[in-house]
């Protein structure tokens, strides 16, 4: 496909006007000013249209569209063990299916290209993912169960083992799998030691929860006088690639840890902010060099997966917390949320725009009355538009979403089939 005449953000996160990028097969093939000759594929007309890379939501629960608003107003604890657990566990693996192409919906329409998850019926999730286009860096999240020590007898275990054999024989890598581990507060030592090896035996990335609230900081520091940062490097889970969500609570020697472990936060303000939880200290670590991402959490706690949302948020807060407008600029936010995301999932070939990298595309459309005049693309794009205003999203050379209508997805009969189970559900629990 040739975008032809448009406006695009270049490897070096410049603005570059008129230019011209084919894509050919699942890759970028040409970007330039001049129209190359003899082209003979589809063309699509760049007049007032902006070309991104895709974003990545780098820390999702993506079934969890499914109790969207469910269980509102609960302290945290209630919230949990009296709306959440008992719904899950009436969850089945085709639920998720069905949850997750909702939630790929949702991802696909606010410009996300790819996701890290972790939940439970892995290969549902894996299933909608490829149904819909997505790529995906999907992980069992793995906890203590008191019955079964041996992380080997675990479901988390078998089911990764299962995916990784599954994923061998894809002929793309859309698909990658990760090891979850849920947190230090549902985890003990021995089945996270067990996991950081499991990790390193088979070179897979990690994620997890680290320090989202601060009595779960403050219990580990009293059960192991450590942080759950520094109680996890001493298991040597930080041996591995390592994606924590949230961060919030991190302090002193975390940060160097965090730095020279390479471990990759990922904040998550639109959670963090619902549930009280606080604000991660994404200033300090951007000032140290630590490469963050950014994610949505579960549409339980958020609620919605609107990618687009959370770099806005994120930028308007952290400014007012330092009182200062210069932090965090339009293109550290997309940086963050494109070629930070791409390298914590571990893809080198995606996350900018360049010739031989995958064709991971997101299009906004800026004839809009809210998106003009346009002195600054990239500032109009983070504090004016909304998902709405994207016009295409393509992966891997796929276009998955055009003009409002899903390429993949069929939208009302995934809607239905979420009524239907939150419906039965419904009548399960009375
Ligand atoms: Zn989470």
């Amino acid at each position: 496909m040739l975008f032809k005449d448009i406006t695009i953000l270049d490897e070096d996160f410049k603005i570059q006007e008129n230019i011209n990028l084919i894509t050919h097969g699942d890759k970028i093939s040409y970007i330039g000013k001049d129209l190359p000759q003899g082209y003979r594929g589809e063309i699509y007309n760049g007049k007032n249209k902006v070309l991104l890379p895709g974003f990545f939501n780098t820390h999702s629960h993506i079934p969890m569209t499914l109790l969207r608003g469910y269980g509102e107003g609960l302290p945290l604890q209630r919230w949990l063990f009296e709306k959440m657990f008992p719904f899950e566990a009436r969850l089945k693996p085709s639920d998720c299916y069905w949850g997750s192409l909702l939630g790929a919906m949702e991802m696909i329409k606010s410009g996300v290209v790819s996701y890290s998850d972790m939940y439970f019926n892995i290969e549902d999730i894996i299933r909608a993912s490829k149904d819909s286009g997505l790529k995906a860096n999907i992980s069992h999240g793995t906890s203590s169960n008191p019955n079964n020590p041996n992380f080997k007898d675990s479901i988390a275990y078998k089911d990764t083992e299962r995916m990784l054999e599954a994923v061998k024989k894809e002929a793309s890598d859309k698909i990658k799998i990760d090891i979850g581990l849920h947190a230090e507060y549902t985890s003990n030592e021995n089945l996270v030691r067990q996991v950081a090896a499991y990790a390193k035996e088979k070179n897979l990335i990690v994620h997890t929860h680290i320090s989202e609230t601060l009595s779960e900081h403050e219990s580990c520091k009293e059960k192991y006088g450590l942080t759950p940062t520094e109680y996890f490097e001493k298991c040597g889970l930080l041996d591995n690639k390592v994606i924590g969500a949230h961060c919030v609570w991190i302090e002193n020697e975390d940060f160097q840890i965090i730095k020279e472990k390479g471990l990759s936060p990922i904040h998550c303000v639109s959670s963090n902010l619902k549930l009280g939880s606080g604000f991660a200290p994404i200033k300090k670590m951007m000032d140290m060099g630590i490469e963050i991402g950014i994610g949505t959490d579960g549409a339980s706690s958020n609620n919605n997966l609107n990618i687009l949302e959370e770099m806005h948020i994120s930028s308007l807060l952290i400014k007012g917390l330092n009182r200062d407008p210069q932090v965090m600029s339009p293109k550290e936010i997309i940086k963050i949320a494109t070629i930070n995301g791409a390298r914590s999932q571990d893809r080198y070939d995606t996350g900018c725009l360049k010739v031989g990298n995958k064709a991971d595309i997101i299009v906004f459309d800026m004839d809009k009355a809210h998106l003009q005049p346009v002195f600054d693309v990239l500032t109009n794009i983070i504090y004016s538009a909304s998902g709405d205003d994207i016009s295409l999203n393509m992966i891997d050379g796929e276009i998955v979403y055009k003009n409002g209508e899903f390429m993949t997805i069929d939208k009302e009969m995934v809607i239905y089939k979420s009524n239907e189970i939150k419906d039965r559900i419904l009548k399960e629990l009375v």
